[in-house]
C-alpha cells in the first residue's frame, strides 16, 4: 500500500459537486479579479478568524510583502524572525531592503524562542515576524515581549489557518496582523495561489487594500506605490467552499496525530523518533518527527511507498543567498539540530487507519533493520 505524503484528489472528489458549482458561477459571471466573490470569501474568513478585517491577496508571500509594505520598511530597517522556516519569510524582508535578525527557535515546538526574544530587538527593529510552523501556534510571550518594545507582530500564519494559542486565541488574530497563504497543499488551499491578510486594525487594512492594487483608493490616482496583489474570483469561489470544510479537516488532522503518537508508542519507538507535543490549538499543517538517523530513515520509508519531507533542511541565515550576512554554522544551534533531525509524514485528514498503521511499520522495520 502506498501512502503518499499528500493526496488532494481525494479531498476534491469529497467536495467535487460544491467545487463544480462555485467554479461555473465565477466562469458565468465572467468577474474575475477582486469582486463579490473575493469580498464573500473576506467576510467569512475574517468572521472565521475573529477579525474585524481580512485583505484577499495573491499569494502568502505577497501577504507578508504587502503587511510589511504597510508598514513602511526601508532599507536599514531590522526585522526580527526565526531562522527556521519556509524562505518566504526571510526573503520580503530582504525584497524590501531590510535585514532579517534571526532568533533561534524552542526545541519542543520548533517555534521562535520568545526567551531569546528581547536581546534581538534594537533601534532599528521596525517589526517582529514569528512563525506559527507547521500550524502550532507561538509561545504568547513573544506578543509580550514584542509589546514591550513597542514592536508592532506581523504573524506568519501561512501554516496555521484555525489553529489557537495557549490563551485561546487564533492564529492571524493577535499580532497587529496575520499572513495567511492558499497555497495547494495548506490546510485551506487553494487551485492555484493565493493568500489573505487579517488585522483588527482599519488604518492597516486601509493602507493594505490600496496597497493591493497599486496604492490607490481612486483609479489611476496613486497614493503609495504599491503591486498587483489582488486575489482571483475563481480562488476565492473554491476557498469559500473548503472553508465550510475546514474545521472538520484540522479536528481529522488531529485525530491522525493523536493516533501516530499511540502507535508509535506501541511500536516501541520512542527512543528512535521524538512525536510532537500534544498541544490544544495545533492544526497539524504538517506532523513532524524528529530521527534519528533520519535521512537513511527518508530512503527507507520512500523505497516502501512512504512519502514523507524534510522541513526545512537548511537554515535561513545559512542560505547562499544571504552569505553576505555573515552567518555561520552554529549560529542558531537548536535550528541547525532540528534541521537534522525533523522529518513531515503524511497527515491529511482523509488518510484511513490502515495507512497510518503502514507509515508507523515502515518505521518500525526500519530501526529493527527488518
Ligand atoms: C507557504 C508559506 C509561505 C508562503 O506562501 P505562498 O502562498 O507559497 O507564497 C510563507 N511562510 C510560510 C511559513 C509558509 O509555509
Amino acid at each position: 500500500m502506498n501512502v503518499p505524503l499528500l493526496d488532494l484528489r481525494g479531498q476534491y472528489a469529497a467536495i467535487r459537486g460544491e467545487i463544480d458549482e462555485a467554479i461555473g458561477r465565477v466562469v458565468e459571471s465572467q468577474y474575475f479579479i477582486l469582486g463579490p466573490e473575493v469580498t464573500a470569501f473576506e467576510e467569512e474568513i475574517a468572521t472565521f478568524c475573529g477579525v474585524s478585517r481580512a485583505i484577499g491577496v495573491s499569494s502568502g508571500t505577497d501577504a507578508l510583502l504587502v503587511a510589511l509594505m504597510a508598514l513602511d520598511v526601508r532599507p536599514g530597517d531590522e526585522i526580527v524572525t526565526t531562522p527556521f522556516t519556509f524562505f518566504a519569510t526571510a526573503g520580503v524582508i530582504a525584497r524590501l531592503g531590510a535585514r532579517p535578525v534571526f532568533v533561534d527557535i524552542e526545541a519542543e515546538t520548533f517555534n521562535i524562542d520568545p526567551g531569546r526574544l528581547a536581546d534581538a530587538i534594537g533601534p532599528r527593529t521596525r517589526a517582529v515576524v514569528p512563525v506559527h510552523l507547521y500550524g502550532q501556534c507561538v509561545d504568547p510571550d513573544v506578543y509580550t515581549v514584542a509589546a514591550g518594545a513597542g514592536v508592532p507582530v506581523v504573524e506568519d500564519a501561512a501554516q496555521a489557518i484555525g489553529a489557537r494559542d495557549a490563551d485561546g486565541r487564533s492564529a492571524g488574530a493577535v499580532g497587529l496582523c496575520g499572513c495567511f497563504s492558499f497555497f495547494p497543499t495548506k490546510n485551506l488551499g487553494g487551485f492555484g495561489d493565493a493568500g489573505l491578510v487579517t488585522t483588527n486594525d482599519d488604518g492597516f487594512a486601509d493602507l493594505v487594500e490600496i496597497l493591493r492594487v497599486h496604492g490607490g483608493e481612486q483609479r489611476y490616482h496613486h497614493r503609495r506605490v504599491g503591486g498587483n496583489f489582488r486575489l482571483d474570483a475563481l480562488q476565492a469561489a473554491v476557498l469559500r467552499v473548503k472553508l465550510e470544510h475546514l474545521r472538520d479537516w484540522n479536528e481529522a488532522r488531529r485525530r491522525n496525530a493523536d493516533r501516530y503518537r499511540a502507535l508509535i508508542a506501541d511500536a516501541g519507538l520512542d527512543a528512535d523518533v521524538r512525536t510532537p507535543v500534544d498541544a490544544a490549538g495545533h492544526i497539524y499543517h504538517q506532523f513532524v518527527i524528529r530521527a534519528r538517523n533520519r535521512d537513511a530513515l527518508r530512503n527507507h520509508l520512500r523505497d516502501r511507498g512512504i512519502g514523507s519531507e524534510v522541513y526545512y533542511p537548511l537554515p535561513l541565515h545559512l542560505q547562499e543567498c544571504f552569505s553576505e550576512m555573515g552567518g555561520s554554522a552554529g549560529d542558531y544551534p537548536v535550528a541547525e539540530a532540528a534541521a537534522r533531525e525533523v522529518l513531515a509524514l503524511p497527515i491529511y485528514p482523509e488518510l484511513t487507519e490502515d495507512q497510518l498503521g503502514v507509515v508507523v511499520d515502515g518505521i518500525a522495520s526500519f530501526y529493527r533493520g527488518t
